[in-house]
C-alpha cells in the first residue's frame, strides 16, 4: 500500500474506490506482494533443489492458490477439503503435501487414492498405513524435535506436550515399525511452530532431523515446515531470510553429501507468502467517547478477524479516508456482542463516522478463520492483479445463513 497525495493505493488502485465498488467490510490482496515474497524466499536458497509448499490454511481462496501455482509453488494442506481446493485450483496431486493431525484413517485413505504426498504424524496411524500399503505408497514422517520457537504459547507446536509430530525420542520405535511393515519413508518433516526469528533455532531442529536421516534409506526430501516471521508491529523483528537461506543451504549441502544423495529441500510458508499482501477494509460506524477512551466502532469484528482476540495479535491500522488528518488516540472495536477489540490505544489520523480504515497483515489467518457469529455475512474478497481490482469471493447473503438449516414443523 502506497500513499499518493492523500490516496492510499495498491498497484495504482485507490483503496477507497475498492471499498466503494465492493462495499465494506472487504478483504483486499495485492498479488504483486505475494509474488514478491515467493521470489524472495526462492532466491534465498541457491544451489539446492528447493520446493516451496504454500501452507494454504492461511488463505485458501482459489484465485490465490492459482496465483502461487503459476509461480511454481506447491501446496501444503491439512485437510482433505484443502486437498480438494488445491485440485480445483489446478495443482497436480504430486505437488500437494497432505499434513493432517488427528484425522481418521479413512480420510488418509482418500488422500492416498487422490495421489498426494502423505505426511504422517503418529505411530498408531503409521502402523495402520503400513498394514494397508506396505511399501507401495511412500510416506513422509512428521517428527517433533521439541524445539521451542516464538514467544507465544498458542503457536509453538514443537514443545514436549505438543500434539504434533512423532517425538524425536521415539525414533527407535518408529524405526521398528517402519522395518516391520516395510514402509517406504521418502521424507522427513518438522514444523516447530510459527515465528522463528533466528537461524539457530532452525538449524538445531534441522540437525536433529539430519541425525536420524541415516535410519531411512529412501529419502527424497527433507521438509522444514515454516516459521518465517513477518512484521506486524512497527519495529518488529522479522526473519532475515537471506542469512537464514545461506546458513541452511550450506548445512543442507553438507548433509546431502553425508547422506550420499542429493535430496530436495522443502518449506511450507503460509504467513510469509500472504500476510502482508492483505488489507481488511472496514467502515467506522460510530465514534463513541466514554469516560476514559475514544472508541471507533467498525462494521466488523472477531467474526471476520479473530487474531487480535485469539492471539492478542497486533494489526497496524490506517485511516484511508483522512490521510492528512490530525493524529488522535483511539481503540478500534467491532460490532459483535462480545468484547472484540481489534486494536487498543492507536494513533490514527482523525476518524470520522463513515471513514474507511485499513487493517494491515490481513492476508494470513484472517478470512480463513472467519465465522458467521452474530449471523453476520462473511466479507467479500478482492485481488488486485495486473493493476485491476478483481472480485474473487462474493460477500455472503442471507441464503448462506439458511441454506443448510432444516426447518421442521413446530
Ligand atoms: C500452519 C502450518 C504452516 C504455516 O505456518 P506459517 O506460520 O503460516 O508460515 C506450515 N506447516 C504446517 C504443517 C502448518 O500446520
Amino acid at each position: 500500500m502506497k500513499l499518493e497525495g492523500t490516496s492510499y493505493q495498491i498497484q495504482g488502485v485507490d483503496l477507497l474506490n475498492v471499498a466503494n465498488e465492493f462495499g465494506s467490510p472487504v478483504y483486499v490482496y495485492d498479488a504483486d506482494k505475494i509474488v514478491k515474497q515467493y521470489k524472495q524466499l526462492s532466491a534465498a536458497f541457491k544451489g539446492v533443489d528447493l520446493k516451496l509448499k504454500y501452507a494454504c490454511k492461511a488463505l485458501t481462496n482459489i484465485s490465490i492458490l492459482k496465483l502461487l501455482k503459476k509461480q511454481g509453488c506447491g501446496l501444503d494442506t491439512v485437510s482433505i477439503q484443502e486437498v480438494m481446493l488445491g485440485l480445483e485450483a489446478g495443482y497436480e496431486p504430486h505437488e500437494i503435501l497432505y499434513t493432517p493431525n488427528c484425522v481418521s484413517f479413512d480420510e488418509i485413505q482418500r488422500a492416498v487414492k487422490i495421489g498426494v504426498q502423505i505426511n504422517i504424524d503418529n505411530i498408531s496411524i503409521l502402523e495402520q498405513f503400513g498394514d494397508a500399503y506396505g511399501s507401495t505408497i511412500p510416506v513422509c514422517i512428521r517428527l517433533n524435535p521439541h524445539i521451542m520457537a516464538g514467544g507465544h504459547s498458542h503457536i509453538s507446536v514443537g514443545h514436549i506436550d505438543s500434539k504434533f509430530g512423532i517425538s524425536i525420542h521415539q525414533v527407535p520405535h518408529l524405526v521398528r515399525v517402519v522395518k516391520t511393515y516395510d514402509i517406504r519413508v521418502n521424507g522427513l518433516h518438522m514444523h516447530t511452530g510459527s515465528d522463528i526469528l533466528d537461524a539457530e533455532v532452525f538449524l538445531t531442529g534441522a540437525d536433529l532431523l539430519f541425525n536420524v536421516a541415516s535410519e531411512f534409506k529412501d529419502l527424497e526430501f527433507m521438509d522444514f515446515g515454516s516459521g518465517f516471521k513477518v512484521g506486524y508491529r512497527p519495529g518488529d523483528v522479522t526473519t532475515d531470510i537471506k542469512s537464514l537461506g545461506e546458513k541452511i543451504t550450506k548445512r543442507f549441502k553438507e548433509f546431502c553429501s553425508e547422506y550420499g544423495r542429493k535430496l530436495e529441500l522443502w518449506f511450507e510458508p503460509g504467513k510469509y507468502l500472504v500476510s502482508e499482501s492483505g488489507y481488511f477494509l472496514v467502515q467506522a460506524n460510530v465514534i463513541k467517547q466514554t469516560t476514559s477512551t475514544v472508541f471507533v466502532g467498525v462494521d466488523s469484528g472477531q467474526n471476520h478477524l479473530l487474531r487480535p482476540k485469539l492471539y492478542d495479535a497486533y494489526h497496524t491500522i490506517t485511516n484511508l479516508s483522512n490521510a492528512a488528518g490530525t493524529k488522535r488516540i483511539y481503540s478500534v472495536v467491532g460490532y459483535i456482542c462480545e468484547t472484540d477489540t481489534l486494536a487498543y490505544d492507536r494513533q490514527l489520523n482523525e476518524v470520522r463516522e463513515g471513514d474507511i480504515l485499513a487493517i494491515h497483515n490481513a492476508g494470513a489467518y484472517a478470512i480463513s478463520m472467519s465465522s458467521n457469529y452474530n449471523s453476520r455475512y462473511r466479507p467479500a474478497e478482492v485481488l488486485i492483479y495486473k493493476g485491476k481490482a478483481h472480485l474473487i469471493r462474493k460477500r455472503e447473503t442471507f441464503e448462506d445463513l439458511t441454506r443448510n438449516q432444516v426447518v421442521i414443523d413446530i
